[in-house]
């Protein structure tokens, strides 16, 4: 009897042992702390030298490129952050011969970056948020920094990687791994952005999703009066669920103004096919496509850091981090109940 009932507490307090060492997380609740870690001063530093000459327009291939891959990943290896595991660096090669396979630009080899965080308790399962790092170069002797172009989303990466990872060493890391993806060769084709679709480092039947950023740092016309919106393009395509999640991370955390303009197919920009979140939306991976719209310095030497608006930049960048952090948190993963036709 007294044997018995010995069992009895110790199989109780082995079971109170399991149960906590499973620690419920609550990540609504918590996200709002994680949400204001991105911090527009260092979106500001990240993007002066991002967009700054010594980076000559960051063309694909070149040196100026380069110089800028090495500059983000000396923030991750700085914050603490590594590469994917099963890669043997922050960088995926993507070499000269597929991008001048359609047409032949003479670009030499270049390079996606990546960095990575790894989930808990879904791990195998893959939130992609991604941007890219090229722009077009030197055109006519003259430097086309892309600060908007996309620098902005290339600095709002580095800052939603950092809230991520803060959050797992604080024991809140995100369920999904979250793969930070900076593509290259954007500007000649979403190249960059093919290349890891036809050669990804985790199955695409894992991956759930891919948050894609380009263009976030300024006003279009359409909204000369407040910077306080942004596009959203494509969340509804695939997914009920991915439309959801949008809306409610915005009601939630940053109130946008959310513009649903160019989300019409009909839209003659056709912008869903216009940037890389494209290469997975093709393979029915739900994707959103956050965006500001086209400016008079689009494509030209005056899209220079001076002009970004970084309030917008700011709460646009928390706005794509809410939207990772629901994906990447949530019981159930994106339900993909709709066809893109
Ligand atoms: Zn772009």
């Amino acid at each position: 009897m007294i044997k018995k009932i010995i069992l009895l507490i110790v199989s109780a307090l082995f079971f109170i042992g399991c149960s906590s060492a499973r620690k419920t997380v609550d990540y609504e609740n918590i996200a709002t702390n994680y949400v204001n870690q991105i911090k527009s001063e260092n979106l500001k530093t990240n993007l002066t030298i991002i967009a700054s000459d010594e980076m000559e327009g960051r063309e694909t291939g070149s040196n100026g490129q380069k110089k800028a891959g090495n500059y983000i990943i000396e923030q991750y290896k700085n914050a603490g952050i590594s590469f994917p595991n099963g890669a043997t660096s922050y960088y995926q090669n993507v070499p000269a011969s597929f991008l001048n396979a359609k047409r032949n630009l003479n670009l030499q080899d270049s390079e996606n970056i990546w960095s990575f965080i790894e989930g808990s308790d879904k791990k195998d399962e893959i939130v992609v948020v991604s941007a890219h790092y090229d722009h077009v170069g030197i055109e006519n002797g003259e430097i086309h920094n892309g600060a908007d172009d996309d620098g902005s989303g290339t600095v709002a990466l580095i800052e939603i990687a950092k809230a991520f990872q803060k959050a797992k060493n604080e024991g809140n890391g995100p369920r999904r791994s979250i793969l930070i993806l900076h593509v290259t060769g954007e500007e000649h084709g979403l190249l960059g952005s093919r290349y890891y679709s036809e050669n990804p480092l985790f199955p695409l039947s894992n991956t759930v999703s891919d948050v894609n950023i380009d263009m976030i740092g300024r006003r279009d016309d359409l909204h000369k009066d407040s910077n306080n919106y942004v596009y959203v393009i494509g969340s509804d395509y695939l997914s009920t669920d991915l439309y959801n999640v949008c809306e409610n991370a915005n009601k939630k955390h940053t109130n946008l103004l959310l513009d649903y303009k160019f989300n019409d197919k009909k839209d003659p920009n056709r912008f869903y096919y216009r940037s890389d979140h494209y290469n997975f939306a093709k393979n029915g991976i739900p994707s959103v496509f956050l965006f500001s719209g086209v400016h008079e310095d689009y494509h030209k030497p005056g899209d220079d850091v001076e002009k970004i608006e970084f309030d917008a930049l700011t709460k646009r960048t928390k706005y794509a981090f809410a939207i990772a952090w629901e994906i990447a948190n949530r019981d159930k993963k994106l339900i993909v109940d709709k066809k893109d036709e």
